[in-house]
């Protein structure tokens, strides 16, 4: 048996646990007669991680449920397979429903095709869909279900007291997950979501990615500026909000002038 090193009452991380990078964060909410995941991974990580759930003496039909935070690859590729394992039901966001059950490739990263980027990516049954409001309980433990759309329209973040599982929405060296309309990623909603993130009054962010740290507003503040100047660069394409050059060009052919 493996001493559960908990990082919080009631919260282990695997990688944490196994002090090696498996992949994406997984956390284990412990609520004594029962457990919860918040996502699992790559597929090739799951033996490891179901293994090492089970060397902290965790029966595997404990687990009540895994909340998938959003459909992306690398934090659902193993999702079927652990629901098949674990017998356990499998709660998401509705807009990430559909990804999950369509296997779909372009929504969940799987397939970048200029990249040659193919991973397999199968479809996983969706038993209970969660938004915004919801409560949910695991034994002695309860999250509250937050929407935090802009990474993807179904990202999914869950608070508990002083804690944030935070997903995707900012990481401790204030990158953000990936900007991309290919999946569903809106930067105005995004902002949106970091300034909701910025103005709780969580003490601490639980990533997706990455090291758990202290929430610091001025980290949040930095990337929403940054973020809000994305949306008025082109460099961010379909998902820009507006593109001031262009109506400076406007002003500019108007005069029928060169403004070298
Ligand atoms: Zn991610």
């Amino acid at each position: 048996m493996l001493e559960r090193h908990y990082i919080f009452p009631g919260v282990i991380e695997l990688n944490v646990q196994a002090r090696r990078r498996l992949g994406v964060n997984i956390y284990l909410i412990d609520g004594g007669s029962e457990y919860a995941l918040i996502d699992v991974g790559f597929l090739d990580e799951l033996p490891e991680v179901l293994e090492l759930i089970r060397q902290m003496d965790f029966s595997l039909s404990a687990c009540k449920m895994i909340l998938a935070t959003h459909a992306d690859v690398d934090h659902t590729q193993g999702l079927a397979r652990a629901r098949e394992v674990l017998k356990c039901k499998v709660a998401t966001h509705p807009k990430s429903v559909g990804p999950l059950q369509d296997g779909d490739e372009v929504m969940t990263y799987a397939r970048i095709d200029a990249q040659n980027i193919h991973i397999p990516m199968p479809r996983c049954k969706v038993d209970l869909m969660i938004d915004e409001g919801d409560v949910m309980t695991i034994g002695d433990q309860t999250l509250e279900v937050w929407s935090t759309p802009g990474h993807t329209a179904g990202q999914l973040s869950f608070r508990r007291g002083p804690l944030l599982f935070s997903g995707d929405n900012i990481f401790r060296d204030g990158c953000v997950g990936v900007i991309d309309a290919h999946h569903g990623s809106n930067l105005v909603d995004f902002i949106a979501s970091l300034r909701r993130i910025r103005d709780c009054d969580a003490e601490f962010l639980l990533p997706s990615h990455g090291p758990i740290f202290r929430k610091d507003n001025a980290l949040l503040d930095a990337t929403i500026a940054r973020l809000e100047s994305y949306t008025h660069m082109a460099d961010f394409g379909t998902c820009v909000v507006d593109w001031p050059l262009l109506d400076q060009w406007e002003d500019e052919l108007a005069t029928g002038k060169l403004m070298l």
